[in-house]
């Protein structure tokens, strides 16, 4: 289930635009959401993720306006929002239209020529389902500035890391999620079958061959529809842990504790919650360089296992995982997945399974029932191929 096809899709924003502002856009610009193969909680620990570009992308059907006002509206949201961009703040606009008013704020902040913006958006990302919707909804806005503002940034891989940029600081600031910057990083720069290592001390990435097809294989998302909060407070104190730890460890970010001297760094902190905290991120990279070697020398089921080890640490260590993740991975796993976990932040969301081409549908059905048995909201399941950035559709 990958939903509307994108021209479908294309083309409805384009009409709803029209009918919504009275004239055409100017164009149309897309960027997929994501999910992270493995490495969570690692990225605002100058650490590795290795996200993939899903097949399903937020399109922005886009004008520009000279008098430095933003107008927007979604077939996802009601009504039309409009700030002018000398108001925004993280008060104003407020609700979903802080993500798109966010972009235009960074990107002047960062000294660019913007002006203001008509926006029409559409997507076949699910909100709120851990898949990355906001920052699929910020890249594709930063798109189509670059493009109508000839900011010229899309052309190159630094320009495109300018704009992730200029997103993460939107999200956190403007819409007030704390969250690190993979999940831009992914929507502008993941290529087509191909996870994008994501080293997020020095900022830099390279593209890494995922091709589950050609060996018989798929990923399953579940998405398991329990609502997720990133705004709710546990991210943060997630995230203020795990910056306390490495100030008591007088190191910059946690990605400087040394796999091999971990026990030793655990032994200097005071308390057994936030040795569990340490212990899950400095694990977690060190399994994202593991899961790099296994997918470049093929080795699926050592991908597998290393899925199974992310998903116990982020339950036993991290605490971020919920009854709804936890039985979808185990219903993975039983039905013959080489591995599942929990992707994204956390506290519901989605989880991702590797599975055998063939069994994919079983697998499906099984955790439907699995939810079904426990009373829980029928969650929704859907294989997906790494796909393509951030970038102009028409
Ligand atoms: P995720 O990124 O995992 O989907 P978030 O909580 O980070 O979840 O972001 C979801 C929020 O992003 C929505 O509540 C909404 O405010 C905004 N959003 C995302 N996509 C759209 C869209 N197509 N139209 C309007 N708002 C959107
Ligand atoms: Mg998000």
């Amino acid at each position: 289930m990958t939903g509307r096809a994108p021209d479908e899709v294309v083309e409805s924003v384009s009409r709803a635009f029209e009918r919504t502002f009275g004239n055409a856009p100017t164009g149309v610009w897309s960027a997929p959401g994501r999910v992270n193969l493995i490495g969570e909680h690692t990225d605002y620990n100058g650490g590795l993720c290795l996200p993939i570009a899903l097949p399903q992308r937020t399109y922005a059907a886009v004008s520009r306006r000279d008098d430095g006002v933003l107008r927007m509206a979604s077939a996802q949201q009601d009504g039309v929002v409009e700030v002018s961009l000398d108001d925004i703040s993280p008060e104003q606009p407020g609700g979903w239209g802080a993500y798109v008013a966010g972009v235009l704020w960074a990107l002047r902040r960062d000294g660019l020529a913007v002006d203001g913006l008509d926006v029409l958006v559409d997507s076949t990302v699910p909100l709120g389902a851990g898949l990355s919707s906001s920052a699929a909804l910020e890249c594709a806005v930063a798109a189509a500035s670059s493009d109508l503002f000839d900011l010229d940034l899309l052309a190159t891989a630094d320009g495109r890391a300018r704009l992730a940029a200029r997103c993460v600081e939107a999200e956190n600031v403007i819409a007030g999620a704390p969250t690190g910057g993979m999940d831009q990083s992914a929507a502008l720069l993941c290529d087509d079958a191909a996870a994008l290592l994501l080293d997020c001390r020095s900022g830099g990435s390279r593209q890494v061959p995922f091709d589950l097809d050609a060996a018989g294989y798929v990923l399953l998302v579940t998405d398991t529809r329990a609502e997720h909060a990133l705004v709710d407070g546990q991210y943060a104190a997630r995230r203020e842990a795990c910056e306390a730890a490495a100030r008591d460890l007088g190191v910059g970010t946690l990605r400087e504790i040394d796999p091999a001297g971990l026990e030793t760094a655990l032994e200097r902190l005071g308390s057994d919650e936030v040795r569990r905290r340490v212990r899950h991120v400095v694990t977690e990279i060190e399994r994202v360089t593991l899961a790099v070697a296994a997918l470049e020398s093929g080795d699926l089921v050592e991908v597998g296992r290393l899925f199974d080890a992310s998903h116990a640490s982020l339950r036993d260590d991290y605490e971020v995982s919920c009854e709804e993740l936890d039985l979808a991975t185990a219903t993975a796993r039983s039905g013959g997945a080489l591995g599942a976990r929990m992707t994204g932040g956390g506290f519901g969301g989605s989880c991702i399974a590797i599975v055998r081409a063939s069994d994919a549908d079983a697998v499906a059905a099984a955790i439907a029932a699995a939810f079904e048995a426990e009373g829980l909201t029928a969650p929704v399941s859907f294989t997906v191929t790494a796909s393509g950035p951030a970038a102009r559709d028409r």
